[in-house]
């Protein structure tokens, strides 16, 4: 089962894998992306589609954080969220 073009739930029905590769991310049932790899940047890093200046909207720090596959470095994850939220918001696939 693939969950979108990068990640897919592996032959043991609950890990998540990246699908390039297949390095192991996370548990579908608690945190699918756990092992991958974040960074957090300036929001104008995600390049020309961020123009304006967080600034001038929002009074909090707005950051740009990205999950990565740990062997291939591909992204799984892109998000623009005040800096003060937690980390990426996790998703899980299974209740
Ligand atoms: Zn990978």
């Amino acid at each position: 089962m693939n969950f979108d073009d990068n990640i897919m739930l592996a032959d043991d029905g609950v890990s998540t894998i990246c699908s390039h590769c297949s390095e192991r991310l996370g548990d579908a049932r608690t945190n699918a992306l756990e092992h991958a790899l974040g960074s957090e940047q300036e929001s104008s890093e995600l390049g020309p589609g961020i123009r304006a200046d967080p600034k001038l909207f929002a009074d909090r720090k707005i950051v740009l954080r990205q999950l990565f596959c740990p062997k291939c470095l591909t992204v799984l994850a892109t998000e623009v969220v005040p800096q003060d939220e937690g980390r990426l918001r996790g998703w899980k696939v299974f209740s």
